[in-house]
């Protein structure tokens, strides 16, 4: 039987201390305690249930943690300001000076620039791979490697990493393979595919309002405790700690994620389809012609589909830019970067997503000059969204 993400969302009961159908929102940094004696166990850790301090962690952000925890399938959670928040959280605690990671060469431009250009400061170091090859990530294990990175559906070029055969390597090599799974929230879930720990950016379709950046990682109790340790911890000491009345927010959010998960999938599929019988370079895990169509399959919940995320390629810059300054003054969607928008955004990730990634790189990894990522929305009449953008693929000698 396959799990099932978005019961086990559902399955948590939370109420507020009133009786409200929402839990309360702890507006509170700080946290009284009745003896002494309880607030020095929870600083060494052992007084479960107690609050100390909102960087520490807080009621609004544990209902958030659980609920995401729960949807991922994992002990327990912590929700971090940021995506980036809770990557470089995460890594930081896995590694010490001298460490190497092993990360797919094709992933969100940030994690792309702190593992390139800020974790070498701390001595370490990362090997950057075709994940697509698992032969390339065996090759590049060192004595040194402890974690292999990637992301369940790769950003912007939707390359899918195979979770299942990753995980047996880093369980072979005993190191631990972390997931950014911000592309695929509810279709894959990657600890059921032998993960150990799962990333999220909520700043994308978790939260799909694109009215707030957050992250989240999801792992074993130990890790989670390890995060927020008072002595050592790096989601504690960092500060990259979520607002309570934010996690509110996003806990609200994410009450409607598994229908607007289905909507976005529906839609992008059905302009992936069109856009492919039009003749135009089109990029979709639900498209048989992608390289992974198999894999995906093999890997996914199924009713929430392939995802909202599709490329196209037009040519060139030039043409991407006038097409999605086109459909812009359309309103058919943003000229902006981030997903998971109820509107359509596209962007061209060479100049902007990614363009933290060195041009020959960009090439290297056919990251090419036309190319239009869409984070396809939740419009409600998609055959009409895709008549007005091939007028103006027409108008502009695309199509
Ligand atoms: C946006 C994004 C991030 C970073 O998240 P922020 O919330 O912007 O810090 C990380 N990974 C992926 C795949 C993303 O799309």
């Amino acid at each position: 039987m396959s799990f099932k993400p978005a019961n086990n969302i559902q399955d948590l009961q939370y109420f507020g201390e009133f009786g409200g159908v929402n839990p309360s929102i702890s507006d509170s940094s700080t946290y009284t305690f009745l003896s002494a004696k309880t607030m020095f166990d929870t600083f060494e850790g052992n007084a479960d249930g107690c609050y100390l301090y909102s960087r520490h962690s807080s009621p609004s952000n544990l209902y958030l943690g659980e609920a995401l925890a729960a949807m991922e399938g994992t002990e327990t959670a912590n929700v971090a300001a940021s995506g980036m928040g809770a990557i470089t959280a995460t890594l930081m605690q896995l590694c010490n000076a001298g460490d190497h990671i092993i990360s797919s060469r094709t992933i969100y431009g940030g994690t792309y620039a702190f593992l390139k250009n800020f974790a070498p400061k701390f001595n370490i170091e990362t090997s950057f791979v075709d994940i697509t090859k698992p032969e390339s990530v065996t090759a590049a294990i060192t004595k040194n490697t402890k974690v292999i990175f990637c992301e369940s559906v790769s950003n912007p070029l939707l390359e899918i990493a195979n979770l299942k055969t990753l995980s047996e390597i880093a369980k072979k090599h005993n190191v631990k393979l972390v997931v950014d799974n911000t592309f695929s929230p509810l279709s894959i879930s990657p600890i059921k595919l032998g993960a150990d720990v799962v990333i999220h950016s909520l700043t994308k379709f978790i939260n799909g309002a694109s009215d707030t950046v957050g992250g989240v990682v999801c792992g074993t109790q130990a890790f989670i405790n390890d995060l927020r340790n008072v002595n050592d911890g790096a989601s504690m000491l960092l500060g990259s700690t979520m607002d309570s009345l934010r996690a509110a927010s996003v806990l609200k959010n994410l009450r409607t994620l598994h229908i607007r998960m289905q909507q976005h999938s529906k839609n992008a599929l059905f302009l992936a389809e069109k856009f492919e019988a039009n003749g135009l370079k089109t990029v979709y895990p639900g498209l048989k012609s992608h390289p992974a169509h198999k894999l995906f399959k093999s890997q996914m919940n199924e009713e929430y589909g392939f995802g909202g995320m599709l490329t196209i390629d037009v040519g060139s810059l030039e043409k991407a830019n006038e097409l999605m300054e086109m459909m812009q003054q359309k309103n058919l969607g943003y000229l902006a970067v981030s997903l998971g928008f109820y509107k359509t955004l596209f962007s061209a990730p060479g100049t902007s997503t990614s363009s933290e990634i060195p041009e020959e790189e960009q090439k290297q990894m056919g990251l090419t000059d036309g190319l239009i990522r869409f984070s396809i929305g939740l419009d409600a009449d998609i055959d009409r969204t895709y008549n007005m953008m091939k007028h103006c693929m027409e108008f502009l000698n695309i199509l």
